[in-house]
This record gives C-alpha cells, structure tokens and sequence, in this order.
C-alpha cells in the first residue's frame, strides 16, 4: 500500500516536528542538550486561564491596559504551569508586553523558587536562559 505508507511518513514527521518544538528550550541541566529555537511564546488573552495551558503560549488575563495575571507551561519542559502577577501593588510583579507580531516580552526574568527553579526572559517570543 504505497499510498498509505506515504500518508503514514507524513503524519510521522508532523508529530516529530511537535515534539521537537515541545523540547525547544530544555533546561540547562548537565547532559542535556539545548536544541535550536522553535516556534516563539505568542500571547493568548482570555477571561480566566483554561485549566490546561497550550506549550509556547504566554495566556494573559484580564483587559488590555488592565492584564493582572500571566500564565504558561514551564519552558524547561517540566510541564508545570507559570503564574506571574502584573498587578503593580503587589511584589513579585512582572510586565509583560506584546508585540505586532503576537510575540510576548516578560520583564523582568522568571526565576521559579520551586520545581525545576528554571530562571529566564522571555524576549518577543523567545525564552533566554539565565
Ligand atoms: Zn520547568
């Protein structure tokens, strides 16, 4: 069935490509291997976050002007999820801005104190590791 082998390769490299884009930013960690930059972190605003969050999304709550809260899977690929507070009055806060583009910058870096205490900025999109 050469027809169906074909379609089969295809499928194959797509879910290849998907994982591959899942572990774009692998922690630092000894023995393991960084591999090149995928698809960028893009900005996905919502009411309220969904209770699974999409990899290389950065969901951000509440009204434009008025975002009080970001979310997104660790990039390490731990899997855990990332809150971070934009409301000013409150400590730790962070700003996050977004691009024409869809791209996302987060200042300043994540440094999560628990899980894998992965420390990075996210700069339009993509994550650099401290
Ligand atoms: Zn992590």
């Amino acid at each position: 069935m050469p027809a169906a082998n074909v379609h089969g390769d295809g499928l194959h490299l797509q879910l290849s490509g998907a994982d591959v884009n899942f572990l774009a930013a692998t922690c630092r960690m000894p023995g393991i291997i960084v591999l090149a930059a995928a698809a960028p972190f893009r900005a996905i605003f919502v009411d309220e976050f969904p209770d699974s969050l999409r990899p290389r999304a950065i969901y951000i709550a509440g009204e434009t002007g008025h975002a009080w809260a970001a979310s997104m899977v660790c990039p390490c690929g731990c899997g855990d999820m990332i809150q971070l507070n934009l409301l000013p009055q409150v400590r730790p806060c962070w700003q996050v801005e977004t691009h024409e583009d869809g791209t996302v910058s987060i200042a300043p870096s994540v440094w999560r104190q628990q899980g894998c205490r992965s420390h990075f900025f996210v700069r339009r999109g993509r994550i650099d590791w401290c």
